[in-house]
């Protein structure tokens, strides 16, 4: 029932593009109208990028046609036609409706009128064309800029967008207020369509969802498992370098830990349902007994690292300890929000959890802060800000949403504010957003397509490590046992959505170091196969993911099929590399090509990808 409160909500929206696209939605219905006498009509409300009108038609409409009402529309702005208001009393109004030959708009109105009591129904009239509509229009088509819309596509539409329902014919335009607008906004959504992750997922062979393995659970392909490989390398060595220590863990858990650690029973409906084992086992006089356990997968790696911790027993001197796991998990998400790589049931966390005591709070954080900085180099990410997200003591839910302990609060909203204002990267503050147990920071990127996305998250928890949850504790210098406070970050998010980001944010076109095929030679004949294979075996020596393209294939030909898989660098090899021992080297997105001794070219690849190059600076192309 989207329609109904969208025309509703009409009244309270009166933005100058809000009026123009609504505006544009009666110009268009009247070229409609007007190109197929006998037309009926749905709704024709303004949408975030233009505007659509359904129509039940008297004679079909396809994209051929668009030209013709686009013209007529124009000739109706040029007629300057004012918009005229009109009430009119129920009976009036239906009798309008009725007469104008419009049941659908007839059923809508008697609706209208009985859901919420109305006794009179307004109209606009401009022209020759009249709509039930409540506005808010332009003064007259005139004020229109007639090159700031195009339409856009032409489909079926079920009235009320209920099934039962007569099936219509919705025509959808794009509208802006200038030409350059809409150019502009036309041009992000084609870059969009070419960047898409599920699209350029399956040209560039990333990775696959297959119905018989699962709804939202990704299978990785050879070249996307080259991604995650050296993703996940990334992040072990900047961890490394940072003092985290690795662990592995299992992907289930008996029920028990998320009691403890307060996830059962209310994370229960993001997780998959639990599996109940049966299984006999002997006591020590030999009796056997029947045991029942619950397992559940994990939705969150958190509480397995925190037995980690609790495993043996800790010192202060152990702190701050750094456990970090590129781990798996799994959630139950609603079928209908699956998407891509976007939205998955089977994800992977670059995670870690940093323990530590109250005094190392804010080193650790900056540290962490420090480690998003990196990255966003590394991958050239500009566009970022970081929201502080902190409790509401005035939420009435606060006592249910919160841990009730308002000195903690202030205590460490101050230091993660502390340790912000220190690293110098650009933060907003935001209430009542925060974690139950603890303040965090959103990493929020936008994309190239101008969607916003919440990319990461750092929490700092000081409610979990606590007696009555999973009560860890470390012997301070004091010889008393202490809560250690831990961190929460994964900078680099989960797995599979920082992957459809990468793709759209490169435009498929990865980094060398990234990329799934780094080089590929092509010999312009058959007679340049061992040449190449020789050249492919050093760089394989080298640890460069290099291949010979050995199709029969003419070498402009080949050169085309690399572009297509995106592939950084292409050796053209023939005669004159041959002789002189050498490749020309030819650079995706770059015009010159090269020609280097091998030996030289091995060591520019091989530093290239040690030292993760970004040649290019992505962007709008
Ligand atoms: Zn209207
Ligand atoms: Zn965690």
């Amino acid at each position: 029932m989207a329609d109904l409160s969208q025309d509703l909500g009409d009244k309270h929206n009166a933005s100058p593009l809000y009026r123009l696209r609504h505006s544009l939605a009666h110009v268009m219905a009247q070229a409609v109208l007007d190109l197929r006498p006998g037309s009926t009509r749905g709704f024709g409300p303004p949408t975030d990028t233009g505007f659509f009108y359904d129509f039940v038609l008297s004679e079909p409409i396809t994209e051929d046609d668009f030209r013709e009402i686009e013209r007529r529309m124009k000739r109706i702005l040029k007629q300057r036609q004012p918009f005229e208001y009109e009430e009119l009393a129920l009976p009036d109004a239906l009798a309008r409706l009725e007469e104008m030959g419009e049941p659908y708009k007839a059923e809508y109105a008697r609706e209208l009128a009985e859901k919420h009591g109305l006794e009179t129904l307004s109209f606009y009239t401009n022209g020759p064309f009249v709509d039930m509509c409540e506005g808010p229009h332009v003064k007259h088509t005139g004020e229109i800029p007639a090159g700031c819309f195009r339409l856009r596509s032409v489909a079926g539409a079920y009235w009320r967008g209920d099934e039962r329902n007569s099936m219509m014919t919705r025509i959808a335009a794009w509208a802006y207020e200038s030409k350059e607008d809409l150019e502009a906004a036309v041009r992000r959504y084609q870059e969009g369509l070419k960047r898409d992750h599920k699209r350029l997922g399956a040209q560039l062979d990333l990775y696959t969802i297959d119905p018989v393995v699962g709804k939202g659970l990704p299978l990785w392909l050879p070249k996307g498992t080259v991604l995650r490989d050296e993703l996940e390398k990334l992040a072990r060595e900047e961890e490394f370098k940072a003092g985290y220590e690795r662990i592995a863990t299992p992907h289930i858990t008996r029920d028990e830990l998320y009691h403890l650690s307060g996830h059962l029973p209310y994370y229960a409906e993001d997780m998959y349902p639990p599996m109940v084992l049966e299984e006999t086992e002997a006591d020590e006089d030999g009796a056997s007994r029947a045991v029942k356990e619950t397992y559940y997968l994990r939705p969150m790696n958190c509480p397995h690292h925190h037995r980690v911790f609790a495993a043996r027993k800790r010192s202060y001197r152990e702190l701050p300890l750094r456990l970090a796991e590129y781990g798996q998990v799994y959630r139950f998400e609603d079928h209908g929000a699956l998407s891509g790589l976007l939205r998955v049931r089977g994800l992977c966390m670059n995670d870690a959890h940093i323990y530590c005591t109250p005094d190392q709070i804010e080193s650790e954080f900056v540290a962490v802060m420090e480690m998003h900085e990196r990255y966003f180099e590394l991958f050239g990410i500009e566009d970022f800000y970081m929201r502080l997200s902190l409790w509401d003591p005035d939420d009435p839910k606060g006592r249910e949403k919160y841990v009730n302990d308002p000195e903690a609060w202030a205590a460490t909203e101050d230091r993660v504010r502390q340790a912000m204002r220190t690293s110098g990267l650009p933060f907003e503050e935001v209430r009542g957003e925060a974690a139950f147990y603890g303040p965090k920071i959103d990493v929020q990127l936008r994309t190239v397509t101008g969607r916003e996305e919440t990319f990461a998250t750092n929490q700092l928890d000081f409610a979990q490590p606590r007696a009555d949850h999973l009560n860890l504790q470390y012997t301070g210098p004091d010889g008393e046992l202490h809560h250690p406070y831990v961190i929460h970050r994964a900078p680099l998010g989960t797995h599979e959505r920082f992957v459809a980001y990468l793709i759209e944010h490169f435009g498929g076109a990865f980094p060398t170091w990234l990329a799934p095929v780094q080089v590929r030679l092509l010999p312009i004949s058959e007679k340049f196969f061992d040449y190449a294979d020789g050249v492919e075996s050093q760089l394989r020596q080298r640890f460069v993911r290099a291949e010979v393209d050995r199709s029969a294939e003419k070498v402009g030909k080949k050169i085309r099929n690399a572009l297509t898989q995106k592939i950084p660098i292409v050796l053209v090899v023939g005669e004159n590399e041959v002789e002189a021992e050498s490749v020309t080297v030819r650079r995706y997105g770059e015009d010159e090509q090269s020609t280097l001794p091998v030996a030289q070219f091995l060591d520019e690849v091989a530093r290239e990808v040690a030292d993760r190059t970004l040649r290019r600076r992505p962007g709008l192309d």
